[in-house]
């Protein structure tokens, strides 16, 4: 059974007295800054001059270049995206990151696949919220808490995981459960999730049953609705009940088709292209090929996202969006992983 962490192991005295640097204002920056203020701990944003930079200015925070935020941190959370991360570590925090400090990251990626090799002399902690930002701000000013994971990869001071569980408090994570991991556990099952379920299957699993049923001549928005618009409403269900919750509440005609048919679609050949890409991401392939891409100007990613935004779906699909009026333009943006 997975060690979990609630509010009753963790206190935030651990931070008393002591600086946060928060690095980034993105999706998990501004979330997690904005709950450590309120739950009273001493942060500092580090930023270079823009957007963000404005923006948590306007927000009230204390706003530094990086290097300046790290200097008097004794805690640095690093929530830039991940393939900036290395680059500004080397140049912006590493020179700057005092003896006995903590580096801590919501994501495993830099640690795991060694883009970041810390100093011995520091802790080195993971606190992941298992949601995106904007929800990780919008559960904890409801009062409640999106729940995270947490890794000690190097404890230096002997008091990295108090440290991390009192973060983790701060963010409101502890309200509902911290579950202990590693970097590795982290970084493969999130790189993992995302490519074969979350975002590359569902993506893939829609725009085939979209195609399907356009090709034998089934009018675009009949399928849109089918493939893509019902699946919430779906895993809705799934996320309250299970499966099980989800096949008690669909019709027995449904259930039946389910039981037939799922398997058939996605079947043994699924499961053996689920296992290369774990290997993939195990050996480190995946990660090799995504920092090259970005070290080449990301032609890839920006060719296959331009086809992607083209594809019929997108198109049905804007436009049947704007006759629903209670799809909210901010909940869109929380859809990021
Ligand atoms: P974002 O893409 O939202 O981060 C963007 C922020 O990073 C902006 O404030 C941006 O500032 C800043 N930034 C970018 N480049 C630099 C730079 N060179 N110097 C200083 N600041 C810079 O990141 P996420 O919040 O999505 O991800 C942060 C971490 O959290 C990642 O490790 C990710 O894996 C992890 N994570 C993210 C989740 C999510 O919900 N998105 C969920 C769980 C984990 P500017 O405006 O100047 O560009
Ligand atoms: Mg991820
Ligand atoms: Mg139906």
């Amino acid at each position: 059974m997975a060690k979990v962490y609630y509010a009753k192991d963790a206190d935030l005295k651990h931070l008393e007295g002591k600086t946060v640097a928060v690095v980034g204002y993105g999706s998990q920056g501004h979330a997690q800054v904005q709950n450590l203020r309120d739950s009273g701990v001493d942060v500092v944003i580090g930023l270079r001059k823009g957007n963000s930079w404005d923006r948590a200015e306007k927000d009230g925070f204390t706003v530094q270049p990086v290097a300046e935020a790290v200097k008097q941190a004794d805690v640095v959370q690093l929530l830039m995206p991940d393939e900036v991360q290395a680059n500004v570590y080397q140049n912006e925090v590493a020179p700057h990151l005092k003896a006995g400090a903590a580096l801590f990251f919501s994501h495993g990626f830099n640690i795991h696949f060694e883009q970041i090799v810390p100093p011995k002399d520091v802790d080195v902690v993971l606190i992941a919220p298992k949601g995106p930002g904007h929800l990780v701000r919008r559960v904890f000013a409801e009062g409640f808490g999106v729940p995270a994971l947490i890794a000690v990869q190097q404890d230096a001071t002997g008091k990295a995981k108090d440290l991390g569980l009192a973060y983790a408090e701060g963010i409101g994570a502890t309200r509902a459960g911290v579950i202990e991991t590693s970097f590795q556990e982290e970084t493969e099952t999130d790189l993992f999730g995302e490519q074969s379920v979350l975002c590359g299957g569902v993506s893939e699993l829609v725009k085939n049953g979209f195609e399907t049923l356009t090709e034998a001549g089934y009018q675009p928005e009949i399928a849109y609705f089918e493939c893509l618009h019902e699946l919430k409403l779906i895993v809705d269900l799934m996320y309250e009940g299970g499966l099980a919750g989800m096949r008690y509440s669909v019709s027995d005609t449904a259930e039946y088709g389910d039981y037939m048919s799922g398997h058939r679609v996605v079947g043994p050949a699924s499961r053996e292209a689920m296992k290369a890409v774990l290997k993939e991401i195990q050996d480190g392939s995946f990660a090799r090929k995504w920092i090259e891409e970005n070290k080449n100007g990301r032609r890839e990613f920006n060719r296959i996202a331009e086809a992607e935004k083209n594809h019929p779906i997108e198109e049905v699909g804007s436009k049947l969006r704007k006759t629903m009026a209670w799809i909210d333009e901010s909940e869109k943006e929380t859809i990021k992983q």
